[in-house]
């Protein structure tokens, strides 16, 4: 019989264990390809089947699985293979419970583009051997998806905090390219208990939703699957759905929130952000929060940012006729739109349609746009700063931008990300964030805002710590352009 099964291709790299009461076949057996041989009396079933595991073990290293089956960075199961191997998997086992896990590097891309593809390989090859190892411990099988993806199908855990940690194990301190920088941390999206009368692509797409959903965070690292979210791709579908349409119905509507000087006794109307919502006749207004990502993410994002800096030009020119005065307004300028060659163009168009200054309109640029692929958005920088045009760095202190990086940037102030106020003034009081941001900004002779200030608690703290200029729901929220021109009024009477 093994001889036989030897002549088959298909069948030649399957493991043979012989359990014979005849002890005088075993070495015939053995030279005939059998990997083990058990004689009677036999051992007690767990025994064999630790030797059964031990035995698969071996063939697969010794690469049962061709090399075409295989990922050629990390050695694991490529795609086909893997869910050819779950699809087998659930043949066997149609009883046990199995969750469905995706595993992503945080900001790969990032560290690829700022440390170079090796170092991005290596940092793979790592988190493959830790997926490997996972998936032999757990009695599951996992493989390497594509870019920094990997796919694992385990026996159900409740907990995977644990598991979280061996997959990261001796990550982030890679020879030669060592930097405190480099915090590679992995994110986890996981379908517990996955449905098995689906497919197993969308049981997967299913995790990969739970991953995509605390992508950005900083504080969580493992994401649940619930059916929430097929629902909110559903929403997220139909606004995609109706936004040009939405658009052209002008069911958008920009707010201004303004921003306060506050070094002098009494704080002084500066400036103003311009916030778009959408106003939709079925779903209400829904929260820039939401749609913008998406829009950016399927490169829609400029249509929109075209219709909020062409309402906002109109705006301050309408200030401008009707009370002889008005404060510049910011309007915020996605990363997509820093890469298109023609913006300044854009803007000087509307300079020109409503006969403005470049000092009227400033741009909000997030301070994740200037990292990565950067030398355009900075040229494009400096094409509007030499012309006039003031650039806040927005979100500061969430990106990547280090100090050296900084000073080399050209900004006009740093808007400091909202998360520090609200962490600093929370249970556990602490400054030193903020202390550390007032200082950058000090160093770089620019002034600092600070935004989300909520309470005057707040608002005196950061006054005596040396911030600048403060936009928060403690003067106001976003308001439409009606009520911000009270703001504007009151501003006119104090220049007088
Ligand atoms: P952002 O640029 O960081 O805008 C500040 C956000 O903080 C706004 O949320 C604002 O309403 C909110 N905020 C202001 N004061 C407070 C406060 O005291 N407490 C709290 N908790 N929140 C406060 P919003 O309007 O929902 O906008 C969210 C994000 O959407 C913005 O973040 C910005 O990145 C983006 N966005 C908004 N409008 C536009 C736009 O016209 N174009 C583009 N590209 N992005 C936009
Ligand atoms: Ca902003
Ligand atoms: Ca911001």
């Amino acid at each position: 019989l093994i001889g036989r099964l030897k002549e088959e291709p298909d069948l030649r790299n399957i493991p043979f264990i012989v359990l014979a009461s005849d002890q005088e076949v075993e070495v015939e057996c053995l030279q005939l390809g059998a990997v083990d041989f058990i004689p009677k009396p036999y051992p007690a079933p767990e025994i064999i089947k630790t030797r059964a595991d031990k035995a698969i073990e071996l063939s697969e290293s010794r690469n049962i699985i061709q090399s075409t089956e295989r990922d050629r960075l990390t050695n694991l199961f490529n795609m086909d293979y893997f869910v050819r191997y779950v699809h087998l998997f659930d043949n066997h086992f149609p009883g046990t419970p199995m969750d469905a896990v995706v595993v992503d590097v945080n900001r790969f891309h990032m560290i690829n583009e700022r440390y170079g593809k090796e170092y991005g390989d290596d940092i793979l090859r790592r988190v493959g051997e830790n997926v490997r190892e996972l998936a032999r411990e757990c009695k599951g099988v996992g493989c390497r998806q594509g870019a920094d993806t990997f796919l694992l199908y385990l026996p159900h855990h409740d907990d995977y905090s644990g598991a979280l940690e061996a997959l990261s194990e001796g990550l982030g301190q890679s020879d030669g390219t060592e930097d405190p920088d480099v915090n590679i941390r992995l994110r986890l999206g996981v379908y517990y208990d996955a449905d098995k009368t689906i497919d197993i692509e969308r049981r997967f797409d299913r995790a990969k939703m739970a991953a995509d959903n605390i992508r950005g965070s900083y504080t969580e690292f493992i994401g649940e699957y619930d059916s929430s979210m097929h629902e909110d791709i559903l929403f997220k579908e139909r606004l995609l759905e109706e936004f040009r349409q939405s658009l052209s119905e002008r069911q958008f509507t920009t707010f201004f929130q303004p921003k306060f000087d506050i070094r002098p006794e009494v704080p002084l109307l500066t400036s103003a952000e311009a916030l778009v919502r959408w106003e939709h006749p079925e779903l209400g207004t829904i929260s820039p929060g939401t749609f913008i990502p998406l829009l950016e993410e399927h490169g829609l994002i400029f249509d929109l940012d075209l219709y909020v800096w062409d309402e906002t030009a109109k705006y301050i020119r309408y200030c401008k006729d009707t009370f002889g005065f008005s404060v510049p307004v910011s309007v915020n300028v996605s990363r997509i739109d820093m890469l298109r060659p023609d913006l300044k163009n854009v803007f000087d168009g509307l300079l020109e349609k409503y006969k403005l200054t470049p000092a009227d309109i400033m741009l909000e640029i997030t301070e994740s746009a200037y990292t990565g692929d950067s030398d355009q958005v900075i040229d494009m920088v400096n094409l509007f700063r030499n012309e006039g045009f003031g650039i806040e760095m927005d979100d500061f202190g969430t990106g990547y931008s280090s100090l050296g990086m900084l000073s080399k940037l050209p900004i006009d102030a740093l808007k400091m990300d909202m998360s520090f106020v609200h962490t600093a003034f929370s249970e556990k009081r602490d400054m030193r964030m903020i202390e550390l941001i007032i200082d950058i900004a000090e160093h770089l002779k620019v002034p600092v805002i600070a935004e989300g200030v909520e309470t005057e608690e707040q608002y005196l703290t950061l006054k005596e710590m040396g911030c600048d200029i403060i936009q928060g729901y403690y003067f106001s929220k976003p308001v439409v352009k009606e009520e911000f021109s009270r703001f504007v009024v009151e501003r006119s009477r104090v220049v007088a």
